[in-house]
């Protein structure tokens, strides 16, 4: 049974919905956990201290993905405190809906900042320190490849850059023993998109599996992906979407 005993990760986005699943999946699995979150610091220290009392390690750590600054010294401070990284999740994101012609350039610049930018600044972070069996995970999304509603158009261009970079990095950091992926969610129950909000009633008719995911579902690929056991997967984009691409 593959363990990540001795494992360091870092969660980006940690203290709700799937990046909160992952985390505890991670921690279950062995992993030591750092959780980064912008606005959450209560939820994001509730999150990190029922961890610990399920047993595992877990720290919460402000760093908000749209600041360079803030993304580099979040992950410098963390690989200082546990002294090594061996797993980033790139999962902070934020969503938005909005007809091309409403989309302001204040919401575009946020949606690349977080959701791309961020991804790209962390990645290059945590590769001044992840080695061999290192892996880099990033949180797509299953609309960067199909989109069933209008007004998608920002957070989708940034979930397909996202896969972009993924399958560059692989390319480029494989010789190190290190895997990078991206991991396409179809619709999970979160505060981004409940399962009994109007925009479910939209989407549920596209779910081939007729329910919306839990982020454990979400935690559990990634959980694998970040083993041993998922050497030879690199460079993929794997979905977990209930078969909404299908
Ligand atoms: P939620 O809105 O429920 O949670 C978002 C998480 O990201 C929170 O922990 C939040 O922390 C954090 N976050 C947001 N902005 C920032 C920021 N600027 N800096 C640091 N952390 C930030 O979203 P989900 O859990 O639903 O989504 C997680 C990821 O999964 C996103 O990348 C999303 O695009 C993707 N996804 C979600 C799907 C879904 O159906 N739910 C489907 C496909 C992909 P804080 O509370 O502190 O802001």
């Amino acid at each position: 049974v593959q363990t990540l005993t001795g494992k360091v990760a870092i969660i980006t986005g940690g203290s709700r919905g799937i990046g909160e699943g992952i985390a505890r999946r991670l921690a279950a699995a062995g992993a030591t956990v750092a959780i980064t979150y912008n606005s959450s610091a209560e939820q994001a220290e509730l999150v990190a201290k029922s961890i610990g009392e399920a047993g595992g390690t877990a720290v919460a750590v402000r760093a908000d993905a749209a600041d360079r600054a803030a993304v580099r010294a979040g992950i410098t401070e963390i690989v200082r405190r546990f002294g090594r990284l061996d797993i980033l999740v790139n999962n902070a994101g934020v969503g938005g809906v909005g007809a091309i012609d409403t989309v302001t350039d204040a919401d575009y610049d946020r949606t690349l900042a977080v959701n791309l930018t961020g991804v790209f600044v962390a990645s290059q972070e945590a590769l001044r320190y992840l080695g061999d069996g290192g892996r880099i995970i990033t949180i797509g999304s299953i609309n960067a490849d199909r989109i069933h509603f209008g007004g998608g158009s920002v957070y989708a261009l940034t979930k397909a850059g996202v896969a972009g970079l993924t399958r560059a990095l692989a390319r480029e950091v494989s010789g190190r023993g290190i895997t990078v992926n991206t991991v396409q969610p179809g619709p999970v129950d979160t505060d981004m998109n409940p399962a009994d909000g109007p925009f479910a009633e939209i989407t549920r008719p596209y779910i081939a599996a007729a329910r919306y995911g839990t982020t454990a579902e979400v935690g559990s690929l990634v959980t694998y992906l970040a083993g041993l056991d998922a050497a030879y997967i690199t460079g993929a984009t794997i979905n977990v979407d209930g078969g909404y691409a299908a």
